[in-house]
């Protein structure tokens, strides 16, 4: 199948990817929140190479059998690669997503086979005002995927650094916020030319303000 992982059956990368951008392009058309959770085995090569590869599938199959007894019917769980899980999950805070990844994390150390192994979890949270919302498009969405997925990634490689088994939470960004502080510089350097164009020292003053303004972006 092209969407599916052959080991898991669980969605590929490939359809993490595409499922990402339209649950973020809802996101950002309607508001409210889009979650990220990434699942990495700790220290998988030591298993295989103790276990061997076969048992080393049989923990792939069980883990993602066990997240999908846990996940509601609407979360999207896939197979990023290897060893990695990501779970999309519209309309659920950071609250929510903690919630879930501590209970998971523990509830893999009540199962039989998965009780051999550890995991590290890293969140993101994409979070759209009602005030924010576009119909109008104009943002980059894969550049918000893009950004959503690495903010995961981050807080794992943090969970890793920090003793593995645990979870990470990144910080929720609003991803129109960008979009529109750009604007806002555009503007400002607009009304610099219309008005200031024959005072030199304020044109440099305002200068400063604009690199000022561009570094903060
Ligand atoms: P860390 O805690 O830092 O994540 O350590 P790790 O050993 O899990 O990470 P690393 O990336 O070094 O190794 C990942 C291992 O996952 C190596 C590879 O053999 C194993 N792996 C990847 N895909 C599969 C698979 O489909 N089946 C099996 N059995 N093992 C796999
Ligand atoms: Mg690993
Ligand atoms: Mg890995």
């Amino acid at each position: 199948d092209a969407v599916t992982d052959a080991l898991t059956k669980l969605f590929n990368h490939g359809q993490f990817w595409a499922l990402l951008e339209q649950m973020a392009a809802h996101t950002l058309r309607h508001g409210t929140y889009l979650t990220l959770i990434q699942i990495d085995v700790d220290l998988f090569k030591h298993y295989n190479d103790t276990y061997g590869h076969d048992q080393g599938d049989v923990i792939l199959r069980a883990l993602a059998e066990y997240l999908r007894s846990f996940c509601r019917a609407s979360d999207i769980i896939c197979r990023y690669g290897g060893e990695e899980f990501v779970i999309i999950m519209a309309e659920t805070d950071i609250a929510q997503a903690l919630l879930f990844a501590e209970r998971f994390r523990a509830g893999l150390k009540t199962q039989p086979v998965l009780s051999a192994i550890t995991v590290s979890i890293g969140i993101s949270c994409m979070v759209v005002k009602a005030d924010e919302k576009t119909r109008s498009g104009g943002y980059d969405l894969k550049k918000i995927c893009a950004k959503l997925y690495k903010l995961a990634d981050d807080q794992v490689y943090r969970a890793k650094h920090e003793g593995r088994d645990r979870v990470c939470v990144a910080e929720p960004f609003s991803p129109l916020k960008t979009r529109d502080n750009r604007k806002l510089f555009e503007v400002l350097i607009v009304e610099d030319e219309e008005k200031t164009a024959h005072d030199i020292s304020h044109i440099v003053q305002i200068k400063g303000f604009q690199a000022r303004i561009a570094h903060t972006l």
